[in-house]
C-alpha cells in the first residue's frame, strides 16, 4: 500500500486553501478530487463576495475565521494579482422597524471586530447610489468581490510550488481509522495509507465521514441542503456597490451583487431541498424576486430578470432552526489522530478560506505559519 503524509479530500476553495497551508508548512500533500478539475462544486456556485464578518455570532468560527480571512484575502489577492475589488456594500432598511435592526447589525459587527461600519440616512445612501430607495443604510467598506476561480488557481500554484500534488478523478469511497495511520479507500478500490487526512468534501463531507470506520458516529452532524437561486439582470448594473436587504431566516435576503465584469445578479434565495444535486433554477421563482428587489430598487423593469444559476448551501441546521456554526472537527474532538473533518462550510467559506487553512494546519501540528 502506498503511504502519503497528508491527504486532503476535495479540491474546492477550502480544500485547496488547506492543502496549500499544509504544503507551505512542510507537509507532503496530495489533494484527492472526485471531479476532473478543481472548484467544480459549491466553490464555483456562489456570490464571490469577500464578506466583512458582520452577521455571525460573537466568537463563533464563522465570525473569527471570516474577519481574519477577509484581511488575509485582501492581502493575498493584492500580492498575487488575483482579480478583486473592495467595492463595499450597503445593507438597506426599507421599513421603520428595520432601522433598529440596522443598528443591531452594526453592534454585532463591532463585537466581531468589524470596526468600519457606518450608519447612513436614506439621503446619504442615495448620494452614494442614486437609484436606491431606502430609509437608512449601513455601509460596509471592507466588503468586496473576488474572482474565485483565479483564487483557487493561485492556491493550486502555491500547493504545487511547495511540492504538493493534485490528483483529479480520484473519488474517495471510505476510510479505516482504527490503526495508527488512516487508510483511505478510493472508489477504484485502491488503498492509500496517510499520516493525516482532511475531509473537505463540502456537501458530501458528512456522508463520506459515515464511511470512516473507527470515527465516532456522534461526531458527524446531520446535513441539510438549502439551494440558493440567482437571477441575472439584463443590461447595465444600476449600482456600483453590493446592496443587501436586512437578512432573512436561512440566508442574507435577495441581494444584488456585481461581478468583476460588471454583470449584476440578484440572489441567492433560500429553497430547502432533499438532494444536493438539484441545481436547476425554476424560472417561476423569479416572480418573488421582483417584489423583494423593488423594495430597494423600484426602477426594476418587468422581464429584466433572467434565470441564472444555483448554488447549494451545506447546512447543519434545518428549515426554521437557528443557523449553526462551521464544524471543524479535529483529533481533540473525535479522538482519531491525524483526522480533520469539515462540516457545514457554507458562507463565508470562500472569504474564510485562508484562515481555515491556517486553522486546520494548526490542528494537525507542524511548524508555525509564516504566511496566512
Ligand atoms: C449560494 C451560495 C453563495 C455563497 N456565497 C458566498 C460568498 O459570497 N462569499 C463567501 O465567502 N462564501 C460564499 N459561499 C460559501 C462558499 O461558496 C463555500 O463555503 C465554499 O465554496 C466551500 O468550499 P469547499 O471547498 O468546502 O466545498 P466545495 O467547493 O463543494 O468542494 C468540495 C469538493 O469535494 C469534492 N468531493 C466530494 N466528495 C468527494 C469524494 N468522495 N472524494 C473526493 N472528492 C470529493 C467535490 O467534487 C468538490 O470539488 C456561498 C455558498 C453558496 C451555496
Amino acid at each position: 500500500m502506498e503511504t502519503i503524509d497528508c491527504a486532503v479530500i476535495g479540491a474546492g476553495v477550502v480544500g485547496m486553501a488547506i492543502a496549500r497551508a499544509l504544503a507551505l508548512r512542510g507537509h507532503e500533500v496530495v489533494v484527492l478530487e472526485a471531479e476532473s478539475a478543481i472548484g467544480t462544486g459549491t466553490s464555483s456556485r456562489n456570490s464571490e463576495v469577500i464578506h466583512a464578518g458582520i452577521y455571525y455570532l460573537r466568537d463563533s468560527l464563522k465570525a473569527t475565521l471570516c474577519v481574519a480571512g477577509n484581511a488575509a484575502l485582501y492581502a493575498y489577492a493584492g500580492e498575487r494579482g488575483v482579480p478583486h475589488r473592495r467595492c463595499g456594500k450597503l445593507i438597506v432598511a426599507t421599513t421603520p422597524a428595520q432601522i433598529e435592526e440596522l443598528d443591531a447589525i452594526r453592534v454585532k459587527a463591532l463585537s466581531n471586530g468589524v470596526l468600519d461600519m457606518v450608519l447612513l440616512t436614506g439621503d446619504e445612501a442615495r448620494a452614494m447610489e442614486p437609484e436606491l430607495d431606502c430609509l437608512a443604510a449601513l455601509h460596509s467598506p471592507s466588503t468586496g468581490i473576488i474572482d474565485s476561480h483565479a483564487l483557487m488557481l493561485s492556491y493550486q500554484g502555491d500547493l504545487e510550488n511547495a511540492g504538493g500534488v493534485l490528483a483529479v478523478k480520484s473519488p474517495v469511497w471510505a476510510a479505516n481509522c482504527a490503526y495508527n495511520a488512516i487508510e483511505l479507500q478510493l472508489e477504484d478500490g485502491t488503498w492509500v495509507r496517510c499520516n493525516s487526512v482532511v475531509n473537505a468534501a463540502g456537501l458530501a463531507a458528512p456522508k463520506l465521514a459515515r464511511r470512516f470506520a473507527g470515527l465516532p458516529a456522534d461526531s458527524i452532524p446531520t446535513e441539510h441542503f438549502a439551494k440558493g437561486n440567482y437571477f441575472t439582470l439584463a443590461g447595465r448594473a444600476p449600482f456600483s456597490r453590493l446592496i443587501y436587504p436586512v437578512p432573512e431566516v436561512g440566508g442574507l435576503g435577495v441581494h444584488l451583487t456585481i461581478d468583476l465584469g460588471g454583470q449584476a445578479k440578484f440572489g441567492p434565495d433560500v429553497q430547502w431541498v432533499s438532494s444536493p444535486d438539484d441545481l436547476v433554477v425554476d424560472p417561476a421563482r423569479g416572480d418573488a424576486f421582483y417584489a423583494e428587489v423593488r423594495r430597494y430598487w423600484p426602477a426594476l423593469r418587468d422581464g429584466a430578470l433572467l434565470p441564472g444559476y444555483a448554488g447549494m448551501r451545506p447546512k447543519l441546521s434545518g428549515p426554521g432552526e437557528p443557523a449553526k456554526d462551521f464544524v471543524i472537527s479535529g483529533p481533540a474532538d473525535h479522538g482519531v489522530p491525524g483526522l480533520v473533518n469539515l462540516f457545514g462550510i457554507e458562507s463565508p467559506g470562500l472569504t474564510s478560506s485562508l484562515a481555515i487553512g491556517a486553522h486546520v494546519a494548526g490542528l494537525l501540528g507542524g511548524p508555525l505559519p509564516a504566511v496566512p
